[in-house]
Parts: C-alpha cells; structure tokens; sequence
C-alpha cells in the first residue's frame, strides 16, 4: 500500500526521509528516485519530459529521461540550406498546437517546418482522386493553427523536431526545472522494488520499478514510462503483450529533387504493390515514403540514382502494368536499364497529355538518402499497469500511410499530461493504477480506430482485383463529391479530434 507521504513529490519527501531511510542512503539511492522515469528520448519521450517541465503543476515533479543514444548531434542540429533529412514526419495542426503549448515550436527553426495546404490522393489502378484543399475547409468553418486558415499538416524532418524538444528541456532546466538527462544510458534490466527498501516514516518505495542501466546505474520511479519504441523493453518488463502483425512490405525512404518550386502541395498514389507519396519539404524538394514489396524495396535501394528517379516519376505518373514492367526487367538483369528514362518519357506522353494533375518530375534524388523501414501494425494488450504507461510507438504502430503514427505519440503525451495534472491537483499518487486508467480509457480506443483505418486503407487499395477496384473508386469519387464528408475526414486527420482547439466551428 501506498503510504501518506508517497503521495508528495519526491523533492518534499527526500527532506522528511533524508534520516530515516533504513536501506538506502541519500547519496546512493534516494537521488536516484524520481517521480517519473521515462525510457526512450525519441520525441514521444522528450515530448513527455518537455510537457511536464512546462506545465505549473507539475514543475516539481523529479523526472529522468533515458536514452540510449548520444543525443549531442541532434542538440546541436543546424539546417543545412537544399539539404533535407529522410526521416520526416508529418504533423497535423493539432500537433502543432500542443508543441506550441510546451514551449516547442519557438525553438524550431523559421520556415523549416513547411506547412501545406492541399492534398491529392488518387487510386493508381482506376485514377478515381480525391482532393482536400483550404476551400474544403474554409467553407465548412473549419481552420488550422492561428492565422494559416489553410494548413493540412507542416512537414518537418525528425531531427528538427528532436532538436527543438531537446533546447526546450534545456530552457526548462534553467528555469529549474527537476529534469535529468541521461544519455547513452541503456536500460540492462528492469526490476520490480523490493520490500526491504520500506522506510520508517513511510516513504515507501517497495513496489517502485527499479530501472537498472548498463552502466550499473539504478533508478528508482515512482512511475515508469515506455516511451521506448515499438520493441519497448518497459512493455516486457510490465508483462503486456503486443498484439499485430508485421506488413509484408517496407517504406523506403528518400530526398526528392523537383522541377518545380510547389511546396504546398503533398501527392499520394495508391498502386497495388503499396502507397507511394511525395511530401513538400520546401522549395523544389520533397521527402518520399513509398511502401512496397520488401523485394522491390531492396531493388529501389539498389538501382542507380537516375534510374531510381525514373522508377519513382513512373510510380507517380504510369500504369501499374508498366511498372510491373520495368520492376522485370531491372530484376531480371541489372546493370544499368539503359533505356528506362526514355521508356518512362515517352509512355508519360502518351498518358498523360491532357492530366493535369500529376506531381511535379523528380530530377534528382540527394545523395545516401535512400533508406527502408519495415511497417509493422502494432497495438499493447493495455498502456498501463501499476507504475507504468506506455505512450507513442511502444504503445502502437501503424502504418504510415495516414503519416499519423507520431502524431497519435504526441496525443498520448497530451492526454498522459492531464492526467497527471488531475492526479496531482487531487493529491493521488500519481503511480496508482486507478489514477493511469483515465490515460487509457482516453487513448486506447482512439488510437485503434486510426491503426484500423489506415490497416484498411491498406488492404482495400492493395489489390487491382476489379470488383474491389471499381468499388473503390466509386467511393473515392463520392467522397470527393462531398465537401462535407471530407472536411470531416481532414478535421480527424488533421490531429483536431481531441479537444477540437485548433478548429473554430462558426
Ligand atoms: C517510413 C515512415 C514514415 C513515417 N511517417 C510519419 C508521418 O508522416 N507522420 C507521423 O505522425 N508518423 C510517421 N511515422 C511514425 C513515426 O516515425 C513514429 O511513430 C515515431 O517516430 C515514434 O516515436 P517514439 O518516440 O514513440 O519512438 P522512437 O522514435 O522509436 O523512440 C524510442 C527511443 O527509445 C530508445 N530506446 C529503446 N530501447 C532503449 C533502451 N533499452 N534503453 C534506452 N533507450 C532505449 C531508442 O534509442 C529511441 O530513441 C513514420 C514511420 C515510418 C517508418
């Protein structure tokens, strides 16, 4: 049980136990307990810690973010002007809005978060489109962030984002807040507390998880967060299962050249191997996330950088047939297809001389930034047991189709904050399971509904089997008849579901 004084934050109960503490010494031990103890500095996890230093009630909370991986490079991240990372994200207004609130979006670095307003996603086997733009929004009373009546979403490269969190926690700890930061430190094991660490005046530690680093280190939490990735060993140690399935496909990644200065506009096509889209990064480069076939995967990593840019501008503007095509023949027999680029110009001209709506042409893609991930739909059995919460990808995946993965994270870190700040308000432990169900009754459903909307989405476009097809792009061509129906598509995907701040209905 849960003593009277585990109910202060540790930085009032260290003075009230400093003499009393039987097992463990001061030095040794007790400044090695924390309120709060978060595996993983990924942005789910240094998004926790920022939102906990930033809020006022829960300033004195003592909290330590673990991270396995040096972290220097990203603080001292610059941009580097027509070079752009391959791992981005986009992040809805509603994400936007909660960075702003901790104090984030001030550390970013003027315009490059690049906010787009306009949207198309089409059916690469039947070419039934959808369209979501500003007027879409506009006439149905629904804005974005601030004045940017017209944002979808604002791509931004992770580091980016990674370094902005970690200058905030940087300014939180100037301004005192009780935050350490220990980096390339990697959790060996973790451990339930064990009864002789109970104290005589109560402060009572014996059901605390001890979180043991590799070098030897122990921390004592009074809560432990999982914000340790998909394969999150804080989900082993709290006994939750993990439920789903890995996809028979991998997003390859890449820094796209354009022929053309747009960078409002982002360009999704479904084929049946996959989706393909092309994200605007700024002027003239967009960032590429084309999930496919892992065996097509390795062969787009592998092929030269201009036949590669062929490959992605004939995914963007030809036939699936003809893809099939040209994926035969570089598979066949690879070394160099001659003839590739003028095969793809000439079958664009034939198809294409009357669309009007095709993305812009690659020209070029940057150097070394072709790279795979393999896609995985994940969601835990729960998110919480006593003293622990998982929160972003160690709590689900999806598939990035929606780019909606790291979004659902930050939508945990806000709803985990409240929770927290209620706890506190209402002077619970905030370890205590009853309190962390409010986190995940919050959480759990919603974010099944998005992996289960983006996993259908998935299997309804991942076939040319005609019945399915035509069906498909039956119901593409009414959404898109109806203004109504897809701004309420975009109002979800746009991250505002959760208290509707970003959006003004009139
Ligand atoms: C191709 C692709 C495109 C995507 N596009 C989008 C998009 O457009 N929009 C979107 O919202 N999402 C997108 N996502 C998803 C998004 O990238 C993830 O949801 C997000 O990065 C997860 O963040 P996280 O902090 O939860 O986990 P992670 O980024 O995995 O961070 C976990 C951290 O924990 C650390 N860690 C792990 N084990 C230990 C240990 N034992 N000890 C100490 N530290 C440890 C790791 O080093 C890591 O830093 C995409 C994903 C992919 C693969």
């Amino acid at each position: 049980m849960l003593s009277r004084l585990s109910r202060l934050p540790i930085s009032s109960k260290w003075k009230l136990t400093a003499t009393s503490c039987r097992q463990y010494s001061i030095e040794a031990d007790l400044k090695n307990a924390y309120d709060v103890v978060i595996i993983g500095g990924g942005v789910a996890g240094t998004a926790l810690a920022c939102s906990i230093a930033s809020n006022p009630f829960l300033q004195n909370q003592r909290v330590a973010l673990v991270e396995a991986m040096d972290l220097t490079n990203t603080l001292n991240w610059t941009p580097t002007q027509d070079k752009y990372s391959n791992r981005t994200v986009s992040l809805t207004p509603g994400s936007m809005r909660l960075l702003e609130n901790i104090g984030v979006t001030e550390h970013l670095s003027p315009g490059r978060a690049n906010p787009y307003s306009d949207m198309q996603v089409w059916d690469g086997v039947t070419g039934a489109r959808i369209h979501f733009d500003a007027t879409t929004l506009q006439t149905h009373g629904m804005t974005s962030m601030n004045d940017t009546t017209s944002t979808i979403a604002y791509m931004i490269e992770n580091t980016h984002l990674q370094h902005a969190l970690l200058k905030r926690l940087e300014q939180c700890r100037a301004d005192g807040a009780q935050i350490d930061i220990l980096q390339k430190a990697r959790v060996a094991d973790i451990n339930q507390g064990t009864k002789d660490v109970e104290d005589s005046e109560g402060l009572d530690l014996s059901d605390w998880p001890t979180v043991e680093l590799e070098n030897g280190t122990m921390l004592k939490a009074r809560l432990l967060i999982g914000a340790d990735g998909v394969n999150s060993p804080v989900r082993k140690f709290a006994g939750i299962d993990s439920l789903g399935w890995d996809y028979d496909a991998q997003g390859v990644v890449a820094t796209l050249k354009l022929d053309s200065l747009d960078h409002h506009t982002a360009w999704q096509r479904f084929l049946p191997t996959g989706p393909i889209a092309m994200l605007p990064m700024g002027e003239g480069y967009a960032s590429m996330v084309w999930s496919t076939k892992p065996h097509l995967a390795k062969m787009l990593k592998s092929v030269s950088e201009s036949d590669f840019v062929e490959l992605v501008n004939a995914a963007f503007r030809l036939s699936h047939v003809d893809l099939d095509y040209f994926y035969k023949q570089l598979d066949n027999n690879y070394d160099g297809f001659s003839s590739l680029a003028s095969e793809v110009n000439w079958r664009d001209e034939v198809m294409n001389k009357s669309n009007t709506s095709l993305p812009p042409k690659v020209i070029g893609v940057q150097e070394a930034s072709r790279a795979s991930f393999p896609l995985k739909l994940r969601n835990s059995e729960k998110y919480i047991t006593d003293r622990v919460a998982l929160v972003g990808d160690a709590a689900h995946a999806t598939h990035p189709l929606a780019g909606q993965g790291m979004n659902q994270g930050l939508l945990d870190v806000e709803s985990l904050t409240n929770v927290l700040v209620q706890g506190t308000c209402e002077g619970q432990d905030i370890g205590n399971i009853h309190l962390l169900r409010n986190y995940a009754s919050d959480r759990y459903v919603r974010n099944i509904v998005m992996i289960s909307a983006c996993d259908k989405m998935h299997r309804l476009f991942g076939t040319d089997i005609a019945p399915v097809t035509w069906l498909r792009s039956f119901g593409l061509s009414t959404i898109n008849s109806l203004d109504f129906v897809k701004a309420e598509i975009m109002k979800y995907a746009m991250g505002v579901e959760y208290n509707g701040t970003a959006s003004h209905h009139h």
